[in-house]
């Protein structure tokens, strides 16, 4: 049972200050953190509300999520990634003093054919560091031409917060799977299982290991292995396995996730964010992952949220890899050829995501720093030999990690171009791109001090 707590400025705050040892400056790296915040962490859940045309914010409660582990040394987000961006401006100054880009399972709803027949309500949650003093927190959410513009804001009276204690389960148990040092100075990712019962701590220990392998087996993840920390907790659930349809929703699996998000068989999202973010807590964490306990295909990737995994599927760590692509670095999907839920991108406007473009000035590519001299923009490939299923064109030797703007990407097949003729984001291709590996790393660089 959660208890009601009432926080003051005082009992809040933490009264040292916060700096990595490692930091090449540290002084000035932490001097805006420990000007405006506490070393805690301050989770807003909320229901996020609305249909196709309309949405609406109501706020559920306020917990005190444990200490800080998130960005200490940028707390700008300054590649402003994300359809929704939240703002925390200290109100004395006006100034912004926190940033984060973020993707919602609501936004995603928003734009499939039933948010056009229903209304319906999501749970949604930031986790912000504490204030010191009184902030307002804006949230922006893309325009039509990809602006961001404020859809909501609330104030938040850093003396009278009144917020429930950190969620606890007896029955959670955490893991140090890897440690590299202070939370606050490292990106953390936690992994927490679900559909595994009391008696299956030794197979999601392994799930977790074959994580582990699979991210740090990839670049750049692999050259940047000293920049994170792992932890895992396991909770166990009352019945083994995933729930497979939403029309026959009783979810045993302590997480809520299930297959058919949206109607897709293979994407699966969880229902229930403030009970992911529940368990997510016992560890500190900048990315979390959800690993299955089921050997059917499929899994779900929502920046800055979580993804899920089947952890025994053929093609897990493939899964695994891809999905940690879209969580981390906002990456886009590449691929154009398979069903999804949701109404493709316009091709009049720019995408916000690093590896996707939609070419409006082949002049001003956005990666135009990595593609090599006299590669012409549009890059020529065989794309109708692919469309007839022929794969082996993306091994073409003579276009095999060269950048240009191959047509096809983001569900579009015309008007939308990705970065290589390959990637993890278009097919279960071993590597990334060049563009998506810079992505991931300047996300990276944003956690790291
Ligand atoms: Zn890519």
């Amino acid at each position: 049972m959660k208890s009601i707590v009432k926080f003051t400025l005082f009992s809040a705050a933490v009264l040292f200050a916060i700096a990595c040892t490692s930091a090449p400056k540290t002084d000035s790296n932490y001097e805006a953190f420990n000007r405006y915040f506490t070393d805690s962490t301050l989770r807003i859940d909320f229901w996020h509300s609305g249909n196709d045309t309309s949405e609406n914010f109501a706020i559920a409660k306020y917990i005190n999520d444990g200490p800080w582990a998130g960005r200490t040394a940028h707390l700008l987000d300054k590649w402003e990634l994300g359809l929704y961006f939240i703002k925390v401006i200290d109100q004395q100054s006006g100034e912004v003093i926190y940033s984060q880009g973020y993707n919602s399972v609501f936004g995603e709803w928003q734009t499939t054919a039933e948010a056009q027949k229903s209304t319906q309500k999501f749970m949604e949650a930031f986790r912000i560091p504490w204030p010191k003093g009184n902030v307002t927190v804006q949230l922006e959410k893309r325009d039509a031409n990809n602006n961001l513009q404020p859809i909501w804001n609330f104030n938040i009276d850093a003396k009278s917060i009144v917020a429930e204690k950190r969620f606890t389960d007896n029955r959670a148990k955490l893991t140090k799977v890897m440690d590299n040092g202070d939370p606050k100075c490292k990106a953390d990712i936690v992994i927490v299982g679900d559909g595994y019962t009391a008696n299956d701590t030794a197979v999601f220990n392994n799930d977790v290991k074959t994580f582990v392998d699979a991210f740090f087996g990839t670049e750049p993840f692999l050259s940047r292995k000293s920049d994170f920390n792992v932890w895992s907790v396991f909770a166990p659930s009352p019945k083994e396995g995933i729930n497979l349809q939403e029309a026959d929703y009783h979810p045993e699996n302590i997480l809520g996730t299930s297959f058919y998000t949206f109607g897709i068989e293979r994407y699966v999202l969880s229902n229930n964010e403030w009970t992911v973010k529940d368990y997510a807590s016992v560890a500190p964490y900048d990315f979390l992952v959800i690993l299955m306990n089921t050997n059917k295909y499929g899994g779900g990737g929502i920046f800055n949220l979580y993804i899920t995994a089947a952890a025994h599927s053929p093609h897990n760590q493939y899964v695994m890899v891809h999905e940690m692509g879209h969580h981390i670095a906002g990456l886009a999907d590449e691929y154009y050829t398979s069903d999804v839920a949701y109404a493709p991108a316009n091709t009049k406007v720019e995408p916000w995501e690093f590896n996707v473009t939609a070419l409006l000035n082949p002049d001003s590519l956005k990666w135009a720093d990595l593609v090599a001299p006299g590669t012409p923009i549009p890059t020529p490939w065989q794309k109708d030999e692919y469309e007839k299923g022929n794969t082996s064109v993306l091994h073409d030797s003579t276009l095999v990690g060269k950048v240009g703007a191959y047509e096809g990407g983001n569900y579009l097949s015309k008007g939308m171009y990705r970065p290589e003729v390959n990637c993890i984001m278009f097919s279960k291709n071993k590597r990334f791109c060049k563009v998506c590996t810079r992505g991931i790393n300047r996300v990276i660089d944003l956690y790291v001090n």
